[in-house]
C-alpha cells in the first residue's frame, strides 16, 4: 500500500474528502459501497458507508472505512459487497468514526 494517507498524521476530513469517487457498487440509505481513488497517489479504496440509526434520539451515527484495494479486488467486491469485511481481516484500513475521528485501524 503506497498511499501518502498512509503515513499522514493526524488524517482529516478533507483528506478523505479529497478522494474522488470512482464508481458506485451499492447505494441504500443507510449502506452503500463505493470505489474511489486518491487524487494524488491513485490508490484504490473500497469505501464503505454505514449508518448506525438510533431512532430514540434520532442521532444518527456514521461510520466510514476506507480499504486500500488493487484494481483485481474490484469485481470480487461488486460480485458481492460483503468481501470488504473479508478484506479488512486482513490489512490496514481507514475508519472515519462519529466526531470525525479518522484513523488508520490494524489488526
Ligand atoms: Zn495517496
Amino acid at each position: 500500500m503506497q498511499c501518502h494517507l498512509a503515513d499522514k498524521k493526524p488524517l482529516t476530513v478533507p483528506d478523505l474528502q479529497a478522494l474522488q469517487m470512482v464508481r458506485s457498487i451499492y447505494e441504500s440509505s443507510h449502506h452503500s459501497v463505493w470505489i474511489s481513488r486518491c487524487g494524488q497517489c491513485g490508490q484504490l479504496y473500497a469505501v464503505c458507508f454505514d449508518e448506525d440509526v438510533d431512532w430514540e434520539q434520532g442521532n444518527d451515527k456514521c461510520w466510514n472505512f476506507y480499504v486500500p484495494i488493487e484494481s483485481c479486488d474490484i469485481p470480487p467486491i461488486e460480485a458481492d459487497t460483503t468481501q470488504i469485511s473479508a478484506l479488512m481481516q486482513c490489512r490496514p484500513f481507514i475508519t472515519w468514526a462519529p466526531g470525525d475521528n479518522i484513523y488508520w485501524t490494524t489488526k
